[in-house]
């Protein structure tokens, strides 16, 4: 499975070789975990030239560390994007990157089927900063354009939403904002990079929450922001006063010497160690969850206690041809399907015996979650409106048990 055709090696062998910046003075095979804070430097010189960016050291590890670098050079090879910059959380990659490109005037344009959080800091957070979020059916290509204006910094979507399994048209949309100078930011992190090419797709930003399929079974927090260098960020009024550099280089030049340092949600060495870890086994962890994923999906869908199955690979998917398009084998490992009411839910979810009720995406237990009433369990019921929350539908994220196992268990809880 390739992700650019021009590489050469797979996507696991283009992980699992990275090698490190510089060359372990032991000769480690798996980069030792950095959990100093600071780096010395032989003289004042040179303490000089690392802080003035004459030299390419670690000065501080809120700004840098070479186990957090190891990472990103991992996901660096995984993604074929440009830059990578690795943070504390998800919602830190995303928070940073609109802290980057977004100023008072300036308008999102993006979906109200959003993930929770996200919904929040554009309608909320940033609202309070003076930035206005203007929500579109992502569906709707004359609504998108119309959307756009001068002050448009950026076009956001998440690959599938969630929890409603929808899929924008990553290849109509890129070719619209091209047009209009607006960047594409996409958050992934439903697919990974080798069930998705996002460069091929347009996207021009990517985020993630490494929490979910990078982590390696859930084992630590974390997010990462992609820059694939395909935007000039001259047309951005912000950046525009980025006169240092080139346009292409702009956005990583200051979310990395600005941005990054003084929002200050780094990533942990420890995390960076775990999640590198994780990065070497994702290609074998999210084609087995996913496979298993479209096998139950199919296999709810068969049974008449359950009204509706949402996998945007199945035939009852509206968004099936744009996910054949855009994903290379099976859409994720999330799925979401509908039972006739709240209460029907509830019991459902209280006889699981293998399948965990938690929160989460792709940790290597299958984890089911009940949306409404737990991550939308705080908005009023105005808000989950806006954002199309239905409270008779179940989220499963499909972990690495066996299929029939968790057949049996469904079918179990099911009363069957
Ligand atoms: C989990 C998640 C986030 C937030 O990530 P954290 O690592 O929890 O901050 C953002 N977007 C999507 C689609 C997610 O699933």
């Amino acid at each position: 499975m390739e992700i650019e055709d021009c590489q050469s090696e797979g996507f696991a062998t283009r992980i699992i070789t990275t090698q490190f910046s510089r060359k372990d003075a032991h000769g480690a095979i798996s980069l030792p975990i950095y959990r100093n804070a600071a780096f010395e430097f032989e003289t004042s010189e040179a303490i000089a030239n690392a802080f003035q960016f004459k030299a390419n050291a670690h000065t501080y590890t809120r700004i840098s560390n070479p186990t957090v670098e190891n990472l990103e050079r991992k996901i660096k090879a995984a993604s074929g994007a440009e830059f990578v910059m690795s943070l504390a959380s998800g919602m830190a990659a995303i928070s940073n990157t609109f802290m980057a490109i977004a100023y008072a005037g300036s308008n999102i344009v993006t979906s109200p089927h959003l993930f929770g959080n996200t919904f929040s800091l554009f309608k909320f957070t940033l609202a309070e900063f003076g930035v206005e979020v203007r929500f579109v059916n992502t569906d709707n290509l004359t609504e998108i354009e119309a959307a756009i204006d001068e002050n448009t910094c950026a076009f956001f979507c998440e690959l599938i939403t969630n929890p409603h399994m929808e899929v924008a048209d990553l290849f109509a949309i890129s070719k619209i904002l091209k047009a209009k100078n607006v960047p594409l930011i996409v958050d992934s992190t439903i697919v990974p990079w080798c069930g998705f090419n996002a460069k091929k797709a347009g996207v021009d930003i990517e985020v993630v929450s490494t929490t979910k399929y990078v982590s390696g079974g859930a084992t630590s927090i974390g997010g990462a922001i992609l820059d694939y260098g395909t935007f000039d960020w001259s047309k951005n009024k912000k950046l525009s006063n980025v006169t240092a550099v080139a346009g292409y280089l702009r956005f990583n030049f200051k979310l990395r010497r600005e941005i990054a340092r003084n929002m200050g949600a780094c990533m942990d060495s420890e995390t960076a160690s775990l999640q590198a870890l994780g990065m070497e086994t994702l290609q074998i962890r999210f084609e087995h969850m996913a496979a298993s994923a479209y096998e139950l999906a199919k296999f709810l869908s068969e049974n008449k206690k359950v009204l509706k199955v949402g996998y945007t690979k199945l035939d009852s998917s509206v968004y099936k041809a744009v996910s054949d398009k855009l994903f290379i084998s099976n859409p994720g490992a999330m799925l979401t399907f509908n039972l006739s009411s709240k209460e029907e839910c509830y019991q459902f979810q209280n006889k699981l015996k293998v399948i965990r009720r938690a929160t989460n995406l792709f940790d290597n237990k299958t984890l089911i979650i009940h949306p409404e009433s737990t991550i939308y369990g705080t908005f009023s019921k105005e808000m989950k409106d806006v954002m199309g929350i239905e409270d008779n539908l179940l989220r499963l994220s499909v972990g690495l048990e066996n299929i029939e196992d968790l057949k049996h268990d469904i079918l179990q809880a099911l009363g069957e």
